[in-house]
């Protein structure tokens, strides 16, 4: 007999894995369809394998810090069979700790394919066979694979993405990495620190063009002072490769060509959503992602999506926030999603943390707004870490001094920016985020002190 589910979620990653655990816990029956590991690009081949070896590399830039603080080390010893060891060893529990919340939930877990034949069917097709379920209502969070551009050349060579990076035998003597984006960046990172000579090609005139300018700037030249190559406003024309050795052929702004030899070639020029699960739907696009409405619906009723499926800004705990949304609304509940506190980190070394608007985009919607700037290198915990090197930055709105965005550089900042991210979610004011007690000798004392500039500016 055919099973019947009230909800079914297709993709086991951070949006479709606290979906089902959220309607579950709500007394819902439900089946999540996965056609690999639980914990989706998130946990097996993004942000887990990305952090665990950023900490690799913050640990290696310490050990070399250290030397000049009069703490010797022997010669750096560099094992990268231990290395992914401890990258596998950690998702492994985090896709074991996944499993057994599903199984605490008494939620039916497939392990194959799912396609929305019709909205009330689905079909799953499994390493043995295939068998389908009934479902009243569905949600997709299927989500993205890395985009692969049409560069002439690309198809005949060997090439990595952010899904084989992570698993590659040898640290490679040299990258060029295309694409200056965060996953390009954070890789860059992981490669430079593991002694690899890392060129990153990106087309646009800076890195992470989106974010505030001076963290762009501030992040490129540090990222150069350690080592990693930019070539910027450049655009790819070609990939050779020859004897093992690969040749990217590129373009820049004066119309020169340039050629860029590596041993590994990564490309990392954004993520295209996964929508074939739904095409028998006929879903609405926006692009070529699902269009949905703020409740997650999308364009046919009792179908959801979620995550990285429907675009946005592509982070695991926007597909988190997503998949409760969706929830609440399929429980009648009625919430929409809050888009504007979504908090952006890099786990670059120095790390990049944003929210809310940037000056830039505040003033481009027509707001008044005045921004203030602590820096790092006036904080005292900074000095004493030897990490003084970074800021922390405020945007105001001039009426009223409530924050609207902030921007931060510096070490831990992805910890801190939840501050900022309190702050507006509260609306709060920098009078207010003033009178708060900081801990001292802190970092996140700068927000003290970036908030008292506010308040003495709009006193005189
Ligand atoms: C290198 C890298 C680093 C990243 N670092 C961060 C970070 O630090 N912080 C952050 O917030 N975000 C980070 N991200 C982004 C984050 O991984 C994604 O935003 C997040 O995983 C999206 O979650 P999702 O549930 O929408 O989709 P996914 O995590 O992609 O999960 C979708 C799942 O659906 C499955 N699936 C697809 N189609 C089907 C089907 N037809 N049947 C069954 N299963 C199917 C897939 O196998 C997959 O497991 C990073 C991404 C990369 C690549």
């Amino acid at each position: 007999m055919t099973k019947t589910y009230d909800l079914t979620v297709i993709g086991g990653g951070p949006g479709g894995y606290t979906a089902a655990l959220q309607a579950a816990e709500r007394g819902r029956k439900v089946a999540l369809i996965e056609e690999d590991f639980l914990g989706g690009t998130c946990l097996n081949r993004g942000c887990i394998p990305s952090k665990t070896l950023l900490k690799h590399a913050e640990v290696i830039e310490s050990i070399e810090t250290a030397k000049n603080w009069g703490i010797e080390t022997g010669d750096l010893v560099l094992s990268f069979d231990k290395m992914r060891k401890r990258k596998d060893d950690v998702i492994e529990k985090l896709r074991g700790g996944i499993a057994y919340l599903l199984m605490q939930g008494k939620i039916d877990v497939y392990n194959g394919r799912g396609t929305a034949v019709t909205k009330h069917r689905i079909d799953i097709k499994t390493q043995g066979g295939s068998e389908s379920i009934e479902t009243k209502e569905l949600i997709l969070a299927t989500g993205s694979s890395p985009a692969i551009p049409p560069i002439p050349g690309l198809q005949e060579i060997q090439f990595d993405t952010s899904d084989t990076i992570f698993n590659i035998p040898e640290i490679p003597a040299s990258v060029v990495i295309i694409g200056g984006g965060v996953i390009g960046l954070e890789l860059a990172c992981i490669f430079q620190s593991l002694q690899s000579k890392v060129t990153i090609i990106e087309a646009s005139s800076s890195i992470i063009p989106q974010e505030d300018e001076e963290a762009s700037k501030l992040l490129q030249r540090e990222l150069k002072k350690k080592g990693i190559q930019f070539a910027i406003k450049t655009t790819v024309t070609e990939v050779t490769e020859k004897e093992g050795v690969k040749a990217v052929h590129a373009k820049d702004d004066k119309g020169e060509t340039h050629i860029y030899t590596a041993e590994r070639l990564l490309v990392c020029v954004g993520r295209k959503p996964n929508v074939s699960a739904a095409h028998q739907l006929d879903l609405q696009l926006e692009g070529p992602f699902i269009k949905v409405n703020d409740q997650m619906q999308t364009s046919v009723n009792g179908v959801y999506a979620v995550g990285d499926v429907v675009g946005g800004y592509q982070l695991a705990h926007a597909a988190m926030s997503e998949a409760a949304v969706a929830v609440s609304n399929i429980c009648g509940e009625h919430e929409n999603m809050n888009n504007r506190i979504v908090p952006r980190c890099m786990y670059t070394l120095p790390e990049v943390a944003s929210v809310g608007l940037t000056e830039k985009e505040a003033k481009a919607r027509g707001l008044s707004v005045q921004t203030e700037r602590f820096d790092l290198a006036a904080s005292g915990k900074a000095l004493a870490a030897g990490h003084q090197i970074g800021f922390i930055k405020l945007v105001y709105d001039t009426a009223y001094g409530e924050v609207i965005g902030a921007t931060m550089v510096g070490p831990h900042v992805t910890e801190m920016i939840s501050e900022a991210s309190a702050f507006m979610y509260l609306e709060g004011t920098a009078e207010e985020m003033a009178k708060m007690i900081h801990p001292h000798p802190t970092i996140s004392e700068g927000f003290y002190e970036a908030a008292l500039q506010i308040v003495r500016k709009m006193r005189a």
